[in-house]
């Protein structure tokens, strides 16, 4: 048993996704050993995180940094095609997509994936969001693109497949609602912030 606190700190480590216990503790004696004020550094690091909040839009991640700033720069950028939404896994996804410069609509983060083995996937998704915000946006402009941007991995394909079937019932009352997936081209199994940038713009070329 270590002395307390860094045992505290070990057990905190290894909730970390893909951290076990034993490299929590490798973590920790490595912190332990730093000197010239990382850990000083990591803390200040930390206190940053409490003034992240989410867009009220998109839920990507905004720094709000004491304002009362609720939309990210994307959603309240004039320029950008409001009526194209990608739908997007995680925001590291739609950080891929914006580095191939060829995508100029909006993002929706979903925070996660449905996963055909466990039934209360979806409602820890965005998904209610969603289909309010889809509605809204076609009850203002009657025109929207839908691009379904998860990955070509089973549950990419799941949730995929579980938006696709929460608003497709959206097209009997606005037929200009078009919903369409990344083309291939995106290996098989494979996660969008993996994708490399050339394979990543020719599926968003060639979505349907
Ligand atoms: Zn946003």
């Amino acid at each position: 048993m270590y002395p307390k606190p860094l045992q505290n700190l070990i057990d905190l480590f290894a909730k970390f996704p893909g951290v076990g216990p034993r490299q929590a503790t490798r973590l920790v004696f490595f912190l332990l050993k730093q000197q010239n004020g990382f850990a000083s550094e990591l803390q200040y690091g930390l206190a940053g995180l409490s003034q992240i909040r989410q867009c009220k839009l998109c839920f990507r991640t905004i720094d709000q940094n004491g304002s009362d700033e609720t939309l990210c720069i994307l959603c309240k950028d004039p320029k950008r095609d409001h009526n194209t939404v990608a739908v997007v896994e995680k925001e590291s996804d739609m950080q891929s997509i914006e580095n191939t410069h060829i995508f100029h609509g909006l993002y929706h983060v979903l925070d996660g994936v449905v996963s055909p083995l466990d039934p209360e996937s979806p409602k820890r998704l965005h998904l209610r969001e969603l289909h309010s915000r889809i509605t809204k946006l076609l009850e203002h402009s009657h025109k929207a693109e839908i691009i379904l941007a998860t990955g070509s991995t089973t549950e990419g394909d799941t949730t995929a497949l579980y938006i696709d079937r929460i608003l497709t019932p959206l097209k009997t009352r606005f037929p200009d609602l078009t919903i369409t997936r990344l083309g291939r081209g995106l290996s098989l199994g494979s996660e969008l912030e993996y994708a490399d940038e050339i394979t990543l713009k020719s599926a968003l070329t060639n979505r349907k």
